[in-house]
């Protein structure tokens, strides 16, 4: 019998699932005090963790650990180091999340072509007029995205399944990532450009999916939005700090390129003086990009199958961060 420690709650299907292993006992521990969790994890086989911390001393106290699965794909909530230091797994649920960011992308994408909100406020103002005029001439204001063209930065599990959707609207999908080779690119039907400013100057979406490193800290910044075409719109899902928000906020005021969607920014939430609040062209969400019912349960779900596959010896080695760190 192993005994699973939950610190914080988590998907009740995910405990129900615990529940059809007989050989796993559980304990859903709500109080996380570090004295609290020294105490109740000493003697615990695994611990299943969504965003509280686990310190190196809790960690160093607890005599029979085996793996840590975390619930969701960030780990700075716990010390590595002392797990490496023990020989100890730890886990991220690297299935659930993708199809739910991808989902959100598009969900900004719709934002800016199809101006629901906008008619919904129309409606209801009694303005009925469908079409815009200006100059009495009559534009239609949405758009499609069939045939538009988007560039991913970033084609790991996110950017892929965003390319998957976007093949279904018929979209021209180019994508950039050094970390990704012609044949992974030619199996999703994309086209891998090598050089980032040459994606930005064709491209009517951009949406970043890459990893906030040193590398990709502010990637996007004056010199290469400058490149985005007018009518273009960039969407971030990824980390804040990869677009530099004091340059995004720039192009958007100077009409050098059409709007940006953030679910994620430098500081959140942000300061009240960030300009970017008070730029109409902005469409935010307080980073909830894979906030939804369903993929809260596969995170739950997901963080107790690692667990059971770890057991099993059965899990899959790209779910743990510190493989290469540990003797497994
Ligand atoms: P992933 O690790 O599967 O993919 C990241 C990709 O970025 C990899 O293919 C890698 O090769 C590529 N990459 C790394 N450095 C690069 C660079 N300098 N230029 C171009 N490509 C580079 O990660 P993922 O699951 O697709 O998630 C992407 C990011 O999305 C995560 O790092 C995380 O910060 C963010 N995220 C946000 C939410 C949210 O709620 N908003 C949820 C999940 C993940």
């Amino acid at each position: 019998m192993f005994h699973i420690s939950i610190i914080e709650s988590i998907h009740p299907k995910a405990l129900e699932y615990i529940d059809q292993h007989p050989e796993f006992s559980y304990e859903v521990i709500e109080d996380i005090d570090e004295k609290n969790l020294e105490t109740k994890l000493k003697d615990t086989d695994a611990i299943a963790i969504v965003t509280s911390k686990l310190s190196a001393k809790i960690l160093e106290n607890c005599k029979k650990l085996k793996i840590v699965s975390r619930h969701g794909v960030g780990f700075d909530n716990v010390d590595l180091d002392t797990l490496n230091k023990k020989n100890i797994p730890l886990t991220i649920t690297i299935k659930a999340n993708a199809l739910t960011v991808a989902e959100h992308v598009f969900a900004m994408m719709f934002y800016f072509n199809k101006n629901l909100y906008a008619f919904d406020k129309s409606v209801r103002e009694n303005k009925w007029d469908k079409l815009k005029k200006i100059d009495n001439n009559i534009i239609a204001i949405n758009s499609e995205l069939y045939n538009k063209s988007i560039f991913i930065i970033g084609f790991g599990r996110i950017g892929k399944e965003l390319s998957i959707r976007c093949q279904a609207f018929k979209m021209d999908i180019l994508i950039f990532d050094p970390f990704i080779n012609d044949e992974d690119a030619a199996k999703y039907k994309v086209k891998k450009i090598n050089n980032i400013d040459e994606g930005l100057s064709i491209a009517d979406y951009v949406s970043v999916h890459v990893p906030l490193t040193n590398e990709t800290q502010n990637l996007i910044n004056i010199n290469n939005l400058k490149k985005m075409k007018s009518n273009a719109f960039i969407i971030n899902t990824s980390r804040g700090g990869i677009i530099n928000e004091t340059d995004l906020n720039f192009v958007l005021k100077e009409k050098i390129i059409a709007g940006a969607g953030l679910d994620v920014l430098l500081d959140e939430p942000p300061k009240s003086d960030n300009p970017l609040i008070k730029n109409p062209k902005v469409i935010f969400s307080p980073h909830i990009a894979s906030h939804t019912k369903e993929c809260w349960e596969r995170h739950g779900k997901e963080t107790v199958q690692n667990i059971f596959d770890f057991f099993d010896k059965s899990l899959d080695k790209k779910a743990i961060v510190n493989r290469a760190e540990i003797e497994l």
